[in-house]
């Protein structure tokens, strides 16, 4: 009996570690996928120790609007698997307050085209047109940008599943919904195909609200902290089907207001002090989207309106830093 009441408690203690390392796994993967962890310079792994996990965690906490117990506890879980954008959370210099956050690039040209150059087989094709035009309409309303669908338009559309040649592979249902490249990487957006798209309300996922978030960052905006910003970057099951004031505080930073003036719908946010910018971290080791065609590759053609010529040589970003680094080895020192 002496020795039960030894053995147990060690049974139960193996049992809860075992149980953990998973869940610290899983927690260390996301982090890092969204810039929440630095990889170290190799890249592919990263010694991680509890003091530097705990601070990770508060910050995605804190990001995600749910108190900073800088511990895997169950809300934290549940947000972490919570559908989402693939974009990182870290893109941009976020000030000290919570609002909305620009990556650092424009388009020049108010006057957009865009064409979807591969459909889902779930909905319709008229129905897909609309739901992307509409979302594009979501960011006219508040600027005097404008979007035209053409064959040869600038902001490439696809669905796609899993591996797509981007280095950037999508995970199957659930998780990430969708990315999208900042204007200095030409605006593309990806919808990964394995989700159950739908039009409008109902349980599935609502491909309006997705695409017009996407296209947020195809015309510069980053995540913002603000929970009920569409640029948050978790899909929302309950969303009024318009922009948040600090979503609009943020494009009209960029494009400017409608008629060149400021917002004529809900008065202007007061403008908040201009921060001191944080130190700057050492820029992550981007790794590069490869597919063909992508802006930035010699030969692809830069269109009137295209911001800036693509930096590939030299300086390009040898990776995107928006878009998730995979198969990173973690190990952690508790
Ligand atoms: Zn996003
Ligand atoms: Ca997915």
């Amino acid at each position: 009996m002496k020795i039960l009441n030894f053995v147990l408690p060690l049974i139960f203690l193996c049992l809860k570690l075992c149980e953990s390392k998973p869940k610290i796994q899983n927690a260390l993967m996301y982090l890092s996928q969204y810039g929440y962890l630095e990889p170290n310079a190799m890249g592919n792994s990263s010694l991680v120790n509890a003091k530097t996990f705990k601070k990770s965690l508060k910050e995605f906490q804190s990001f995600a609007g749910i108190p900073r117990t800088g511990k895997l506890d169950k809300l934290t879980l549940e947000v972490m698997s919570s559908p989402r954008c693939g974009i990182g959370d870290k893109v941009g210099t976020p000030g000290r307050t919570k609002r909305y956050v620009t990556q650092g690039s424009k388009w020049r040209s108010k006057s957009l085209t865009y064409k979807i150059t591969k459909y889902t087989n779930s909905l319709g094709r008229e129905e897909v047109d609309k739901a992307i035009q509409d979302a594009f309409n979501l960011w006219s309303k508040y600027t005097d940008l404008t979007f035209e669908r053409s064959d040869r338009g600038k902001i490439d559309i696809r669905f796609e599943e899993r591996n797509h040649g981007d280095n950037s592979a999508f995970d199957g249902p659930g998780g990430v919904l969708a990315h999208a490249y900042f204007p200095q990487f030409g605006g593309a957006t990806h919808f990964d195909d394995s989700e159950p798209w739908i039009i409008g309300a109902g349980s599935g996922i609502n491909l309006y609200q997705v695409a017009a978030h996407e296209f947020g960052h195809a015309l510069g905006l980053s995540h913002s902290q603000v929970n009920a910003a569409l640029m948050a970057p978790f899909y929302k099951r309950q969303w009024n089907n318009d922009l948040d004031r600090d979503d609009i505080t943020g494009i009209q930073k960029l494009y400017g207001g409608k008629g060149g003036g400021t917002d004529p719908a809900p008065p202007p946010e007061p403008a908040p002090p201009e921060e001191p910018a944080p130190p700057q971290e050492p820029a992550p080791r981007p790794r590069i989207p490869g597919f063909p065609g992508f802006p930035g590759f010699p030969g692809f053609p830069v269109f009137p309106g295209f911001p800036r010529t693509p930096r590939f040589f030299p300086g390009f970003p040898r990776h995107y830093p928006g878009f998730p680094i995979h198969r990173r080895v973690f190990r952690v020192n508790f």
